[in-house]
């Protein structure tokens, strides 16, 4: 018998060559049926593959990663199946899953695929899946494969690198392709599939190869899912922060700057501020203390940290002073500044924790290909902190550094999120630095913290950095879509690097434990998420203007100035627009902008003292004409439904 580990950590026993659908079939037969995939100790199999040994297994269905990959990497067989009928001769090369569907590199040689062909490839790859051909893999030699595709020099090349006896080939219908697994167990279940795109990509994506054509497409169980899909990929569109941020003014690129280097506009500039105000609010109260450090650090500071030896290379390269020949790095990050403001002074045990918080700007070379909007920059701030505690104080500092997660996610209206716990890989813990002793200290702190705290949680075995374990907050956006935000990471290894030290209630000196943290990540990343997941709706705190003054006509510009001024007093941010347009088209304006509030003057509201609201988005709806106090009223009991104290 071999003994078969299921995720919830219950153990089974079956007889040898038992398969993952059968272990499936055991648990119930209504789960096997939704069972696509699966893998065991670690590796892709089939759900037909015969398990010969005890091990891990996990079964994946469609709402899996893991059963999505093999969805849609089972899909573009059956596409690579139909451009080989519809183009006879081309070359097929590579063709994975990605994170939304997957593509094929295709050497179309003098052929040409076209849009107008994209039908006709969709309406047989769904024709061939209605058939519900099985994907069998078999074991061929490398002779026999090298024979398969002699004509072919990309498979050629794939196979001379395969050790004999390791390759393998997958036949549905009457297709075959090298490939060495990750299949669902039919073609009957692809019931809707689209081409997104073709475009080029160089073999081995080395510029020096030849230029294949790479075919993307996505496919789905249900057509249902296909439309939403596809509607979600046009609200994204529209969503998209780059195009937002120039319509609302809030942040820009300058050729002439550099690529990859936002320029923050007023209104931008004020939104991250006020962002910055109220994490600061948050951590002085939670017993953080700013400090501020340069954007440069020399050289040997990141030799000491070890950012030198694993980044430099990929770096922006040593400035050098002309005089003395010092090199200094710009800061690609904030702790070896942060260590050295620790080493400022002796510490005791009694003064610990520590806690640093900088909005530090940090530079990374990013090449330009990888930039992107505000979510892939080379110069951004992160609203960074690090804590330095005894070992004994990790597991309280922890469950703080949640509540403050927490607390931010909560005040920007992201409520959608699990908590990844990356520990150590069992099988190798060699590979990391630290005690077991220390190491179990920090991975049961992690642990127990978002147990405490009432996380969602998946645990990644082998996703811990090597130099501690970390939490990492995944949020999902309005639009469904996965970001990875916030992160708490445990540290053993500066501190060592560094020379920290405290003196323990023994007297003697130990060192401390380090805690990374930046509940934002960096506001450029930040920002652009919360951009895309609000469609430029920020919550009303946050907004650059909550309010805008329309006045009918000139004559009410004295009364709208009073206005303003009285909105001052109740700290509502808001503008008067005077401009000598139609109120219909100072109306539409502000709705763009999507300013909240729309507050109409006129001379009733003069008369009366009061002022016509009128709502973003709500037009005719909700409108009514209030005093300045009750307007305030409004405003305020707005702002309380989401941004709440923050107590410790
Ligand atoms: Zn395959
Ligand atoms: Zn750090």
């Amino acid at each position: 018998m071999i003994k078969i580990t299921l995720p919830d950590g219950s153990v089974k026993e079956f007889a040898p060559e038992v398969t993952p659908m059968d272990v499936a079939k055991s648990i119930s037969e209504g789960f096997a049926r939704n069972v696509i995939s699966a893998s065991f100790n670690g590796t892709i199999v089939e759900t037909t593959t015969p398990l010969t040994t005890d091990g891990s297994l996990i079964l994946y269905t469609w709402n899996e990663d893991g059963g999505k990959k093999a969805f849609w990497h089972s899909t573009s067989h059956v596409m690579a199946q139909v451009l080989e009928e519809m183009y006879p001769g081309i070359k097929l090369t590579l063709g994975p899953a990605i994170s939304n569907g997957f593509y094929y590199d295709v050497d179309f040689e003098d052929q040409k695929i076209t849009d107008a062909d994209f039908k006709k490839i969709e309406d047989r790859v769904l024709e061939i899946s209605r058939e519900k051909h099985e994907f069998k893999l078999r074991p061929v030699s490398k002779a026999e494969a090298l024979e398969v595709y002699k004509d072919n020099v990309y498979k050629t090349e794939l196979i001379s690198n395969l050790e004999d006896g390791t390759i393998t080939f997958c036949d549905h219908s009457t297709f075959t392709d090298l490939c060495r697994g990750g299949h669902i167990p039919n073609t009957g279940i692809i019931k809707a599939m689209k081409i997104m795109s073709v475009a080029g990509a160089y073999w081995r994506g080395d510029e020096k190869n030849k230029q294949l054509t790479r075919v993307y497409g996505i496919s789905f169980p249900k057509q249902k899912d296909l439309t939403e899909y596809l509607e979600l990929l046009e609200e994204a569109k529209r969503r998209d922060h780059r195009k937002l941020g120039k319509e609302l003014e809030l942040f820009a690129f300058s050729a002439k700057v550099g690529q990859g280097l936002p320029l923050w506009l007023p209104k931008g500039a004020a939104l991250r501020d006020r962002l910055e105000q109220f994490l600061k609010k948050a951590q002085k109260k939670a017993g953080y203390e700013q400090v501020i450090t340069p954007h440069i650090g020399q050289k040997e500071l990141y030799v000491t940290s070890g950012h030198y030896a694993k980044y430099g290379a990929d770096s922006f390269q040593p400035i050098n002073t002309p005089a003395e020949g010092e090199e200094f790095l710009l800061k690609p990050m904030n702790c070896p500044h942060h260590c050295e403001i620790y080493n400022v002074r002796p510490w005791s045990y009694k003064d610990l924790p520590k806690r640093y918080a900088e909005f530090g700007t940090v530079y990374r070379y990013e090449q330009s290909g990888e930039l992107h909007g505000l979510t892939r920059v080379r110069g951004f701030t992160q609203d960074d902190a690090h804590i330095f505690c005894t070992p004994d104080q990790l597991d309280q500092e922890f469950k703080n550094v949640i509540d403050l997660v927490l607390y931010v996610f909560g005040s920007l209206g992201f409520e959608n999120f699990t908590a990844q716990i990356s520990l150590r890989d069992q099988e190798n813990r060699e590979k990391y630095i630290g005690s077991d002793e220390n190491w179990e200290k920090a991975e049961n702190a992690i642990i127990n913290a978002a147990a405490d705290k009432g996380l969602k949680t998946v645990v990644a075995y082998g996703e811990a950095a090597f130099y501690g374990p970390k939490l990492d907050f995944m949020v999902k956006d309005a639009l469904g879509r996965q970001w990875q935000l916030g992160t708490i990471q445990v540290d053993y290894n500066l501190p060592e690097r560094f020379e920290l030290t405290y003196k323990g209630s023994d007297d003697q000196l130990h060192t401390p434990v380090m805690i990374h943290r930046a509940p934002f990540g960096s506001m450029e990343r930040f920002i652009a998420i919360l951009i895309e997941h609000t469609a430029g709706k920020f919550p009303l705190w946050l907004m650059p203007e909550q309010a805008i003054i329309l006045c009918l006509s000139e004559k009410y510009e004295i009364y709208a100035k009073k206005v303003l001024n009285l909105l001052e007093n109740h700290e509502i941010r808001a503008l008067i627009d005077n401009r000598n347009e139609t109120i219909g088209k100072k109306i539409r304006d502000a709705e763009m902008q999507k300013t909240p509030f729309m507050l109409i003057v006129g001379e009733e509201e003069e008369k009366n003292g009061t002022i016509s609201i009128r709502r973003h988005g709500q037009e005719g709806k909700g409108n009514s004409t209030v005093t300045i106090e009750e307007f305030a009223a409004i405003v305020n009991e707005e702002i309380g439904k989401t941004l709440k104290t923050f107590t410790v």
